[in-house]
């Protein structure tokens, strides 16, 4: 096993509303300009990201640094490196001037195979990383501080500044998001009607809030993070500031539980994938779970086998998770998936210190089957719109609401 990237290219400070298909092509514009400053340009976007692109806001994102650009879309044509990929020509330069360049998942990019071998850190599986928490006893956050440099708390630090302000943003916006859903945003009504409930229900209703705050900030097109990717960004802040503001954990905790998160997200981005167009929403929203409740669970004074059971259980219980966004907008189911996974992480995560860590499956052994799910799962689901609720709406908008089902609202 060739080691794990940094968990800087995990947590990506940038514009929504989808790491894959804004914050990534953005990027490749922008270098792409850098090799080839004279356009005109031409764009040809293959598959998944052809699929959703128009829905995703990637033409205006990749327009953002390139100007007006001719855009060639081919969803039915799939490259074999990655689902997401973009070809770029300057027209001025002619064929010298060809780039393809994939877009890989949270905002990542990538020329082919050969340069997926980034090893700052030396272990892969989370066996490797619990024999050496044991063996050494330590908590898993300093494996971070072991590997990275010695400027890592500063940058997370730059991380959690950049998610509360994404979400106290969202928590206090009011209006419409764009795209033809005309949906509402729901943050600020959630958080309102938070204050005058009961303790018990005050927590779901929180919890939520801050969630949709920072998804619905990202379907609008704000500056998020990918936590590990754009559309899953509002889980892993959701959790943590309920714990932050109303459990009062100092920021170092906080800190500390983003590192453990980070090295989690890392360990199902190298053995697995966090690209919706690759295996759907179990590697965008079920990683962000798994991210948050190992955060949680640490907090709650988890020991790194409690740690990795809440994140076994983050991920257990999203497999087989579908992507199929309606209308190809991050809105619907994602914004309330958010939400939902965010409940669901600290409930896994009070489960599991519950327990004394051991259990059956391993958090290595559910991120091989999550791998092995989302390869079986077929493109429909993978982030093309073609399948799923995005279908259902589809159908439902074709028959003109004559068989509505609710014909009341
Ligand atoms: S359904 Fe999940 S994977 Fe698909 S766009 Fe929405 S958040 Fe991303």
């Amino acid at each position: 096993m060739a080691g794990m990237d940094t968990i800087r290219n995990l947590f990506r400070i940038g514009m929504g509303p989808s790491s894959s298909h804004t914050l990534a092509p953005k990027r490749a514009a922008k270098i792409y300009k850098q090799r080839f400053p004279k356009g005109p340009y031409k764009v040809i976007l293959y598959g998944s990201i052809a699929a959703t692109g128009v829905g995703h806001q990637t033409h205006e994102a990749i327009e953002s640094e390139l100007g007006k650009v001719e855009f060639d879309s081919r969803p039915e044509q799939v490259l074999e490196y990655h689902p997401n990929a973009l070809e770029f020509h300057s027209l001025s330069v002619g064929e010298a001037s060809k780039w393809v360049v994939y877009s890989t998942g949270g905002g990542a990019l990538s020329t082919g195979a050969s340069d997926q071998s980034k090893t700052l850190y030396t272990k892969s599986t989370m066996n490797e990383i619990l024999t050496w928490a044991v063996e050494e006893g330590k908590p898993l956050w300093m494996l971070v501080t072991e590997h990275e440099d010695k400027e890592i708390f500063d940058f997370l630090k730059e991380v959690w500044v950049s998610m509360k302000e994404a979400l106290k943003r969202g928590l206090h916006t009011e209006g419409v998001l764009p795209g033809g859903l005309k949906l509402p945003r729901k943050a600020p009504n959630l958080f309102a009607k938070s204050k005058q409930l009961s303790k018990n229900h005050r927590r779901t209703a929180l919890l939520s809030a801050y969630a949709l705050a920072v998804s619905e900030e990202n379907a609008a097109g704000g500056i998020v993070v990918t936590a590990p990717t754009c559309g899953a960004s509002g889980v892993l802040p959701g959790v943590l500031y309920y714990m932050d503001v109303h459990q009062k954990y100092s920021q170092d905790k906080i800190l500390y539980a983003l590192a453990t998160a980070g090295v989690i997200g890392n360990l199902i981005k190298t053995n697995a994938s966090i690209s919706g167009a690759e295996v759907g929403c179990q590697g965008e929203v079920g990683t962000a779970c798994a991210m948050a409740a190992a955060a949680c669970a640490q907090l709650l004074g988890g020991t790194p086998p409690q740690i990795e059971y809440a994140a076994e259980m983050g991920m257990e219980h999203h497999l087989g998770l579908t992507c199929d966004p309606v209308e190809g907008l991050v809105q619907i189911p994602c914004i309330e998936r958010n939400a939902m996974a965010a409940i669901r992480a600290l409930e896994i995560a009070e489960y599991a210190i519950l327990s004394d860590g051991t259990h059956h499956i391993s958090f290595d052994q559910v991120i091989e089957t999550m791998a092995r799910t989302g390869n079986d799962i077929p493109s429909l689901y993978r982030e093309t719109a073609l399948g799923g609720l995005a279908q259902t709406s589809r159908l439902y908008k074709a028959q003109e609401h004559e068989q509505n089902p609710y014909p009341f609202i």
